[in-house]
């Protein structure tokens, strides 16, 4: 009696563990089978995204025609490179991301970069941003304090063909004296406050993007002229935090 009555429980266990292990191997093949797409299908997107961008305000034509021209996709690891040419950050290890491509545009467009300039950028992250500043400035400088994120974007940076960016190891509060005074400074990551150094090296009539705060952060316009430094709040972001700040 008991033997009769345990065949159908077993039965319909079974059939749920077959179902779950179906279900299962349905979504798993559809994170790995994300679509692959030719340099010519990106290129569309890519001209699709800086539509998008200029319609949420991008307007500078020499940052449209760098968001343009850099190729995105290269720069996000392979599980996610059909995603590139949508305006969101992404991951690319180590608990970091490539930043929103509107964000990129905007910080870009926001420093006033013109071609002859030195420019300083914190957080190298992908590499990314400073392929779009190596467009458009003559000399940029990129700190990333993980050594392997560094190491990567100076690898790609440099089989890319971008001979006018170095991307050094280090801790972005210093700076980087050697190379100052810089014309234009992008931090992307988020300090609490402006970093005292990184405004010693901004050059006079230069201008610093950093997005300031802890948890949420509103980006901050920094213009150093003769008599100091006058700083503009504009729009609310959310940015890694900038982390190691030394201690006084
Ligand atoms: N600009 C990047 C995205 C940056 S994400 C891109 O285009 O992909 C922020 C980066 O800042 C991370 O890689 C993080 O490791 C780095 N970072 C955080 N604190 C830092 C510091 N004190 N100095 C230098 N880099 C820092």
């Amino acid at each position: 009696m008991i033997q009769v009555l345990w065949r159908p429980v077993v039965a319909i266990i079974l059939g749920f563990v077959l179902l779950g292990s179906l279900a299962c191997t349905e979504s798993f093949s559809r994170l790995t089978k994300a679509p692959q797409y030719s340099e010519d299908e990106f290129a569309a997107q890519r001209r699709r995204l800086v539509e998008s961008l200029k319609e949420q305000g991008i307007s500078k034509r020499p940052v449209l025609e760098a968001l343009l021209k850099v190729p995105r996709h290269k720069f996000v690891p392979p599980t996610y490179r059909h995603l590139a040419y949508e305006n969101r950050p992404l991951p690319i290890g180590h608990d970091q991301t490539i930043s929103q491509p509107f964000i990129v545009g905007y910080m870009t467009e926001m420093a006033e970069i013109a071609s002859g300039e030195t420019v300083l950028e914190i957080g190298t992250g992908s590499g990314y941003q400073a392929a779009v500043l190596a467009e458009l400035a003559k000399e940029v400088y990129s700190i990333e304090i993980i050594p392997p994120l560094a190491e990567n974007a100076r690898n790609l940076l440099r089989e890319m063909g971008y001979q006018n960016v170095q991307v050094k190891t280090g801790n972005g509060y210093l700076g980087w004296p050697e190379h100052a005074p810089f014309d234009a400074i992008i931090v992307t990551a988020a300090p609490d406050e402006v970093p005292q150094a990184l405004v010693d090296q901004l050059a006079v009539r230069g201008k610093m993007v950093v997005p300031v705060g802890s948890g949420f952060q509103q980006m901050v316009i920094v213009t150093r002229n003769e008599s100091g430094v006058v700083e503009r709040r504009t729009i609310p972001v959310a940015f890694v935090p900038m982390v190691d700040k030394p201690q006084p």
